[in-house]
């Protein structure tokens, strides 16, 4: 079993429960434990099948907790959830996903209306029915329209990261079957792109029976949907459907091409081979009859007059420009992240204490770090003021002297307030190492205001960065917004680095808005937001998110040295005050 399933089941646990109205200590318990699960590097089931090991041994996983986990792993399920399942519908525990419609309001429009769906939602709005209940108001229920709206254009897709594991997992598990010389994930999931509606996988195998047999019998699998002589559809258990595709040689490079997509990019590159008198579609690349090519893509893309390009790349956006003109970027890898500039440690709403935090990331390899805990605004999580902040920076200059293979920056993710304003006075920040500054309030704020808060931070000389620019969550919440040509174009004037934020539901700047930066000659840096010692696992989806930015390396500054980062931040610096 997943992690990802383990933590959906204590996420809808804890939903609920807080639709029944239950305990909150014992719901934030079942959600921290979601949390610490989904963050967790290794596979619980494999913890708990190892009888060595101890569940209580992870961070916020108290006995009881560790036995539920225990009842899931070995039967899929818990009967707490079983029962609260038969008597909440599903349908309620959806209404959650609606933007703003919180678990007591759920439970009025179940109880009250017998709402049930998201479509019911939908007609009791409109009809007024709901604008009329108590607390409720035409006001909540236009802005629950909104939020159904929002949530149709999202689709049913998944973050990257609750893919990727099992993705990972799945290609590793077929390629240990016999006759397999080749699998890979093409589509969206290629692409990198940071959801996935579903996953197609590509196979080089001589027995085709076996491989879908092994696919078949794999325990993620809930079911084989459709079947055929070199095609096998399957339904996950994550809520995906999947296709796998066996094959031949001669063709594995025209498929992969032809089904990694996007659909515009390809439309593109079919055209140039109609120019050059081809044929190319998932079979080869053909002159009237003759196949002229098809093993590899190199040898596709060459057909066509184009180096190959890199999936990330594949959108029809300004990649044919590139590869006509020789400038394909040379794209950043995971690895060559050396820094990261954004986490909480206990002092607000992380988990882990500073010294665990500088060794988590020590472990990890980074050189370098800036402790950027929440500013006072964000009380829900203990946001510091100014007295708190200087005696929070004493205690990491104390701890960072017992660490001298890691440089650790006295940081701040400091709020730009809804009046914008910030929320230290400037003689706290100017004592700062590093300054993020962030918008997480009033989102909903006119674009003009939006723009405003932005330009306030971007022309405070003590401000380094901007954070998760849009506080968009994807799927969840839309981006503020906001006037990005000229936000950008501040940013650029006034030297300020741009943020991706590499958490999967932020990856936030987004790829368009990444690229944009890469043309203005913005700074870019790639931050975890780890709220854990496990949260660097995330800092990977940044980097594909800049990727699909088109950024190399030099592009994004915590992949320099220390010694030429830290010129870097001082020039940057200085050129400011
Ligand atoms: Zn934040
Ligand atoms: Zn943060």
């Amino acid at each position: 079993m997943q992690n990802s399933e383990i933590t959906r089941l204590f996420e809808e646990l804890a939903d609920l429960l807080e639709i029944q109205g239950e305990n909150p200590f014992r719901i934030r318990a079942y959600r921290n434990a979601a949390r610490t699960l989904g963050d967790l590097p290794e596979s619980v089931s494999q913890i708990v099948a190892d009888t060595t090991r101890q569940l209580e041994d992870l961070p916020g996983i108290g006995k009881d907790l560790a036995a539920k986990i225990q009842t899931i792993v070995t039967t899929g399920t818990l009967p707490q959830l079983e029962e609260l399942r038969s008597v909440v519908p599903a349908g309620v525990v959806e209404m959650l996903r609606v933007p703003g419609l919180g678990p007591k309001k759920a439970a009025a429009l179940f109880q009250q209306l017998q709402v049930t769906s998201l479509a019911e939602l939908k007609t009791q709005c409109e009809s007024g029915a709901v604008a009329k209940l108590k607390g409720f108001g035409a006001k909540t229920a236009q802005s629950i329209l909104e939020g159904l709206a929002h949530l149709e254009q999202a689709g049913q897709r998944l973050y990257l990261a609750e893919v990727e594991p099992l993705a990972e997992e799945l290609l590793a598990h077929l390629r240990r079957v016999p006759g397999v010389t080749r699998v890979e994930a093409a589509g969206s999931f290629r692409r990198r792109r940071e959801t996935v509606g579903d996953l197609d996988l590509l196979a080089l195998a001589s027995d085709s029976a076996g491989v879908m047999q092994a696919l078949a019998g794999h325990p993620a699998v809930e079911k084989v949907l459709q079947q055929g002589e070199t095609k096998q559809r399957v339904r996950l258990k994550l809520g995906l459907e999947m296709d796998l595709r066996v094959v031949p040689a001669e063709s594995y490079g025209a498929a992969l091409q032809y089904f990694t997509g996007s659909k515009d990019h390809n439309i593109v590159v079919r055209q140039r081979a109609i120019e050059r008198g081809l044929k190319l579609n998932e079979y080869g690349l053909f002159r009237g009859e003759t196949r002229e090519c098809g093993a590899t893509e190199e040898e596709v893309y060459a057909a066509v007059g184009l180096p190959w390009i890199a999936p990330e790349l594949r959108e029809a956006r300004r990649e044919f420009d590139w590869a006509i003109s020789g400038s394909l970027p040379t794209l950043i890898e995971p690895g060559d992240l050396k820094g990261d500039l954004h986490m909480h440690t206990t002092a607000t709403d992380g988990a882990g204490t500073i010294r665990e935090m500088i060794e988590a990331a020590l472990a990890r390899g980074l050189k370098y770090i800036a402790i950027t805990d929440h500013s006072q605004r964000v009380s829900m999580a203990n946001g510091l003021d100014a007295g708190r902040l200087r005696k929070h920076w004493a205690e990491i200059e104390t701890i960072r002297a017992d660490y001298p293979h890691i440089h650790v920056l006295k940081g701040i993710e400091c709020d730009i307030l809804e009046d914008a304003t910030l929320d230290l006075p400037d003689d706290v920040l100017a004592e700062a190492e590093w300054v993020l500054a962030v918008l997480h309030y009033g989102l909903k704020q006119p674009a003009a205001q939006i723009t405003r808060r932005l330009m306030t931070a971007i022309e405070n000389p003590h401000v380094d960065a901007i954070g998760h620019l849009t506080g968009r969550l994807i799927g969840k919440r839309p981006a503020a917004e906001m006037d990005l040509p000229a936000v950008l174009q501040g940013m650029a004037q006034q030297g300020k680095w741009l943020e991706i934020n590499a958490h999967p539901a932020r990856l936030d700047a987004d790829d368009l808005t990444v690229a944009q930066a890469r043309e203005l000659g913005i700074p870019v840096v790639i931050n975890s937001d780890a709220h854990s010692v496990q949260g660097f696992e995330v800092l990977k989806y940044g980097v594909y998110q800049a990727r699909r930015g088109g950024l190399s390396a030099a592009d994004v500054m915590n992949t320099l040295a220390w010694g030429e980062f830290h010129r870097r931040l001082q020039r940057r610096r200085r050129a400011d005050h």
